[in-house]
C-alpha cells in the first residue's frame, strides 16, 4: 500500500543488500523523491545552547526552557511544537539536576515515542523502529563495551514511571542510532548540529555513484501562514534522469578516495562490502592518484614517500587547525604542496586535500587573492573526479566564486557562482537557504561583472560600497569537522 508523502517510491528486496526502495516512477534531476520528518532528533551536547532544539537553527538568541533550562528554542512557535518531544525529557533532565550526552536523549526521545505511540508503523513509515537494523551483533569488544556503558546511563536517566524497556530493546536503538544516526546540519549547511533518526532514508542504500543525495532541511517556520511554510525535514533528491523501477541510492561517505579505501570505510562504519559499480571496476581510482606526466616521470618509491609525507603532514595539520594555530596550517600546506607538485598529477587526492584546506584557511585569514588560485584549482580537480551534481562539488565551487570575488577576480568568481548554483538547484532545491544566498550573490556578481565589462572605474567604486555593506559574507572560521559520512556513526 502507498504510503502519505512516499507514493514515488517502492519497498523492494535488492539483490546482495537487504531491504532497499526504488522508484515507481520516472525522475529528472533536482525532483523530490520523497521527503521525511524525523522520527526524532536531538542537538548536539555542545551546542545545546546555541542551536534550536526544534528546528536545529543557529541564533544569537535563543529563548530557554523554563522548567529544565536545558533546552533551547528559536522562538514560541519552535517551543510549542517541541513540547510533545520534550515533556518526558523535561521533567527527567530537571530530576536529575542535569542533561545526559547526545546518545542517551536520543535513545529516550526515540522511547517516548514509542511509549505514545507503540512501536510499530508510523505515519508514512515503510519500516518501524522496532524493525531497523542495529548492526550489535558486528560489535567489536571496543563498541560492546562503550553499548554497555550507553546502557546503564540510560537507566540512570530514564524515570521510573515511564515504560520500562528491556535491557535487548535499549541496546536495539542505542545500535539503530549507532549505524542509522543522521547527521543534521544548520541552515547554512556549514556546521554539523545534531543528529536524528529518519526510518525510510534508512533504508536507502549505499552507492558510491549514487542517484540521488539527501539534504537536509531546517524548514522555514516564520512563514507560518504563507506558501512557504516548510517543517524541518530531509529530502531525497534525485541527482540525473531515474527510470521507473531504478533502486534509488545515496552515497553514505564522501567520494574522493580510492575505491580500496572508500570499502574498507564503508565496511567499518556501515558493515557490508560495497560491490559498486565503481568500487568494482575501480573507476577513477587512476585520476584520484595521479602521478605528474612529461619527460621527467617520478619513480614508484618516489610517489610512495610523497604520499606518506602528505598523510603525515594531514595529521599534523589536523591538530593545528584544531588548536586554532592558523599560520602554521599555512606553512605545513606549503611545504607539502611544494613536495607534492614535481610528482603528483592534478586529480591526486592528496594534492587536493592540501589545496582545500589552504585555500579555506588563507580565505579565512583574508588573503583572498592567494586562496583564490589554490581553490581554483582545487575545483578543477574535483571536476573531474565528482558526479557533475555532487553536494560537495557544488559546496566547493560556491567557496571558490566567494573566495573570487573578494580578490576582486568577478570574471571567474561568477562563473563558479553560476556553476554552483546549477548544483544545489538539484541537491538543495531553490527553497533551501543556501540556494538563496547563493542566488543573491549570483545576481550581484553578475550585476558587477557587467559593471566591470562597461566601465572598470566604476565598478571598484560600486566594490568598495559594495565590501562595506557586506552582501557577500566573509569566511567563516574554518571547522575541524572530518566528514564521517551522512549517517552519524563515529569512526
Ligand atoms: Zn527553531
Ligand atoms: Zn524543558
Ligand atoms: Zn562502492
Amino acid at each position: 500500500m502507498p504510503k502519505a508523502g512516499m507514493e514515488s517510491v517502492e519497498l523492494f528486496s535488492s539483490e546482495g543488500k537487504g531491504r532497499g526502495l526504488k522508484a515507481v516512477k520516472e525522475h529528472c534531476a533536482g525532483d523530490v523523491i520523497f521527503a521525511e520528518r524525523a522520527y526524532a532528533a536531538v542537538v548536539f551536547d555542545s551546542l545545546t545552547h546555541l542551536v534550536c532544539h526544534t528546528c536545529f537553527k543557529r541564533h544569537e538568541k535563543l529563548h530557554r526552557c523554563g522548567h529544565c533550562k536545558f533546552a533551547h528554542y528559536c522562538d514560541r512557535t519552535c517551543q510549542k511544537n517541541a513540547w510533545v518531544n520534550h515533556k518526558g525529557e523535561c521533567s527527567a533532565i530537571k530530576k536529575r539536576g542535569k542533561a545526559p550526552n547526545e546518545n542517551i536523549r536520543l535513545a529516550a526521545q526515540i522511547m517516548w515515542r514509542v511509549e505514545r505511540e507503540g512501536g510499530g508503523l508510523a505515519d508514512g513509515s515503510f519500516v518501524s523502529i522496532d524493525e531497523l537494523q542495529n548492526h550489535v551483533e558486528h560489535f567489536g569488544e571496543e563498541e560492546k563495551k562503550e553499548l554497555w556503558v550507553d546502557v546503564e546511563s540510560f537507566l540512570e536517566f530514564w524515570p521510573p514511571d515511564s515504560k520500562q524497556f528491556g535491557m535487548q530493546y535499549i541496546s536495539h536503538i542505542l545500535g539503530v542510532i549507532n549505524c542509522n544516526g543522521f547527521t543534521l546540519s544548520d541552515q547554512r549547511g556549514l556546521q554539523a548540529v545534531g543528529v536524528g533518526v529518519f526510518p525510510n532514508l534508512c533504508l536507502v542504500n549505499h552507492d558510491c555513484w549514487p542517484n540521488c543525495s539527501v539534504i537536509f532541511n531546517n524548514g522555514n517556520h516564520e512563514a507560518v501562514r504563507s506558501l512557504f511554510h516548510t517543517q524541518m525535514r530531509i529530502e531525497l533528491r534525485a541527482l540525473g534522469k531515474i527510470s521507473a523501477g531504478q533502486e534509488l541510492t545515496v552515497s553514505y561517505i564522501d567520494f574522493l578516495n580510492v575505491s580500496e579505501d572508500r570499502q574498507q570505510q564503508l565496511k567499518k562504519q556501515y558493515y557490508f562490502d560495497c560491490t559498486c559499480q565503481h568500487c568494482q571496476q575501480r573507476i577513477k581510482d587512476d585520476l584520484m592518484l595521479a602521478v605528474k606526466e612529461g619527460a621527467e616521470k617520478p619513480s614508484q618509491d618516489k610517489v610512495k614517500d610523497i604520499i606518506q609525507f602528505s598523510k603525515d603532514t594531514l595529521e599534523k595539520i589536523d591538530k593545528a587547525r584544531s588548536d586554532g594555530i592558523y599560520h602554521e596550517v599555512v606553512k605545513l600546506c606549503r611545504d607539502c604542496l611544494a613536495k607534492q607538485e614535481p610528482v603528483l598529477g592534478d586529480t591526486n587526492i592528496y594534492l587536493l586535500r592540501i589545496l582545500s584546506i589552504l585555500s579555506e584557511v588563507l580565505s579565512y585569514l583574508q588573503l583572498f587573492n592567494e586562496a583564490a588560485g589554490y581553490s581554483k584549482r582545487m575545483v578543477d580537480g574535483y571536476m573531474k573526479l565528482y558526479h557533475n551534481n555532487n553536494a560537495q562539488l557544488g559546496m566547493a565551487l560556491m567557496r571558490t566564486g566567494v573566495t573570487h570575488w573578494h580578490a576582486g577576480l568577478i570574471e571567474v568568481g561568477h562563473e563558479m557562482l553560476c556553476k554552483a548554483y546549477a548544483i544545489l538547484l538539484v541537491t538543495h532545491g531553490p527553497t533551501h537557504p543556501i540556494t538563496k544566498d547563493l542566488e543573491a550573490m549570483r545576481v550581484q556578481s553578475e550585476m558587477e561583472l557587467r559593471m566591470f565589462q562597461q566601465n572598470e572605474f566604476m565598478y571598484y567604486k560600486m566594490r568598495e560600497a559594495a565590501l562595506q555593506n557586506q552582501k557577500i559574507q566573509v569566511m567563516p572560521e574554518p571547522t575541524n569537522e572530518v566528514s564521517h559520512g551522512i549517517f552519524q556513526k563515529k569512526e
